[in-house]
Order: structure tokens, then sequence, then C-alpha cells
């Protein structure tokens, strides 16, 4: 299968080329479209075969579920219970890049939620994404779009790199806004299941409560168990190395000069004065010694 490319800016939808991605979506194909987070790779949630496919394309395990895209509570409604007592507070912040836990309807076939009672649903702010959800007509399940245990695909190269042989269409609208997974909230116990590109602070204001975070959930040791279904399999293993280097910035150079390839360079702004002439792309994340002080930017040479 070779896929339909379309090209188009971010966030300005194209009405003839929506409809051509959302007739592929109603056939039962796959989708690979952006959102404001990372490309998702969808298909009709309501079509048990064509998420099958979905499995089949990223080679992801079969319990490990996917998120159902909206583009209105209505339909987030047609699929799974919204507790009433939140109703107002997901109406406030959708569109949004946070997914709710809620508990499944029985019309959502099996395969969408890994044969669970519950399902995870978002509605994304991405304009791309929403006018494709909303001209297919049917809610879309959609994980992100990248080969099981490979990093999510954060433009549309990357999509086109992993799936130009086995989806039908490929949206392709450049840069993901975020470039973060979605954040998901169980709202049954009211507990963050994966940070991502909506704050904890963001929940606080919106629900006025405080969400359970437990210490999985920020992944800064080995989850026992797996606190969400995916969460229990190993994620993002780039294929480029990547070393961590602690030492006088002179021994770095030193290193670096012998070092045959590409690489790029990632730390302080005096450490990558040291390796002058040797990186070929710095990313500088600050001075030495204001480590821990938030700088909010990051400059590139
Ligand atoms: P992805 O869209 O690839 O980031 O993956 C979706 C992730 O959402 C899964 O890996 C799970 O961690 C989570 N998820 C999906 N459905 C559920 C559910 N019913 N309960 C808990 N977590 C879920
Ligand atoms: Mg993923």
């Amino acid at each position: 299968m070779h896929a339909l490319i379309l090209k188009m800016k971010p966030g300005k939808p194209e009405k003839r080329k929506i409809g051509l991605a959302a007739g592929a979506i109603r056939r039962g194909g796959l989708v690979v479209f952006p959102t404001e987070t990372v490309y998702g790779i969808g298909a009709n949630a309501l079509d048990g075969n064509a998420c099958r496919k979905i499995y089949a394309a990223k080679g992801r395990p079969s319990d490990n579920p996917l998120i159902v895209h909206v583009s209105d509570i209505g339909m987030a409604e047609g699929i799974a219970d919204i507790p009433s007592r939140y109703r107002k507070a997901i109406r406030k912040i959708w569109p949004a890049p946070i997914t709710f836990i809620l508990k499944a309807k029985k019309a959502l076939p099996k395969v969408v939620t890994s044969g669970l009672d519950t399902v995870a649903v978002r509605m994304p702010e991405d304009r791309i994404a929403l006018s494709l959800i909303k001209e297919s007509g049917v809610p879309i399940a959609a994980p992100s779009a990248n080969i099981s245990k490979k990093p999510s695909s954060t433009s549309g190269r990357h999509a086109i790199d992993s799936f130009k042989d086995s989806v039908d269409v490929i949206i392709d609208a450049g840069r993901s806004k975020y470039g973060m997974e979605s954040t998901i909230l169980d709202l049954r116990s009211f507990t963050l299941l994966r940070p991502g590109a909506f704050t904890v602070e963001e929940i606080e204001k919106a629900f006025g409560k405080e969400p359970k975070v437990p210490e999985e959930a920020y992944g800064t040791r080995e989850a026992r168990k797996a606190i969400s279904p995916g969460m229990k399999y190993r994620h993002y293993s780039p294929d480029t190395p990547l070393f961590l280097f602690k030492g006088n910035p002179v021994a770095l150079a030193k290193i670096l000069s012998g070092w045959k390839g590409r690489f790029a360079f990632i730390g302080s702004r005096e450490t990558a004065a040291a390796l002058t002439g040797t990186s070929k792309k710095n990313i500088i994340l600050g001075r030495r010694g204001t480590q821990g002080q938030s700088r909010g930017t990051c400059s590139q040479a």
C-alpha cells in the first residue's frame, strides 16, 4: 500500500483534503493525522476490524488500549459515561491535550479498550484533527503514530517515514505544537496516570481539586505494576545513542575530537564553548551554575 500524502499548513484544515481523509476513515482505512500533542494513527473507533489494523501497523501489543478522539461532548457520550459532577469542568477544558479514563459503553469494540470496561477519551484542540473527526462523523481511535517502542512522531516527516507503506492516508502539517503526549487522568479515582502536555496545576484549576499522583506516574523509578495498561511497556527507544557525560569540558572536548560521525551536544553554554569546532549542533540549556532555575527558553546554535 502507498499512502496518499496530504500536505496542509498547521492548524489550517483544507476541506477537499479533509474529505478524502474522512472517506478513508469511513471505509475502514487508516489515517495518520496531526494533533497538538503528537501525530496519531487513526481508524473508526466503532469498527473493530479497522482498529485491529492499527495494532498491526504499529506492532503494538493487543493489551495496550487506544485513545478515542472525539469532536464534541455528544460523541464522547456515545462511547463513554461522563460523570455528571465532572461534565461542567470537561466542557470548559476540552478541546485540550488531556485524555480522560471513563466507563466504556457496551457498543465499543473490545479491541479499542483491550477488553477493559473503561475507555480513554480526548478532544484534541488541533483544528485539522477536529475537522477530520467531525467530517468522518465517527469517533477516531488513535494511538501515537510511531512503531511500537519508538518515540512518537512529532512531525509529518517522521510519520511518513514510519507509515508510508502501511496506511491509506497521511496528513502532513509540519511540527506538533507540544511534541509531547496528552496527560491521562482517570476520572473514576481522580488519579493522574500519565503526565503530559496538560499540567497538574491546570487540572487543579479546572476541577477545583488536586489529582492523586502516584509515584509511578513520574517515571522516576521502575513501576512495580503498570498504573495504566500501556505503561508496563518500554517506551521511547530512539535509534540514536545518547551518552551522559560528567566531568571537565576540556576532557569532553578531547574525547569528542576523535569522534567519527555527526553528533549534537546538549548542555551548558560554557561546555559548548569548549567544544567549538567539533559539535555539529549545540542545544544550549543555560549557563553553568544556573541549574534548577527555570530559564524558560532553550537556544539552538
Ligand atoms: P498512546 O496514544 O500511544 O500514547 O497510548 C494510549 C495510552 O493510553 C495507553 O498506552 C494507555 O497507557 C492509556 N490508556 C488507554 N486506554 C486506557 C484505559 N482504558 N485505562 C487506562 N489507560 C488507558
Ligand atoms: Mg504511544
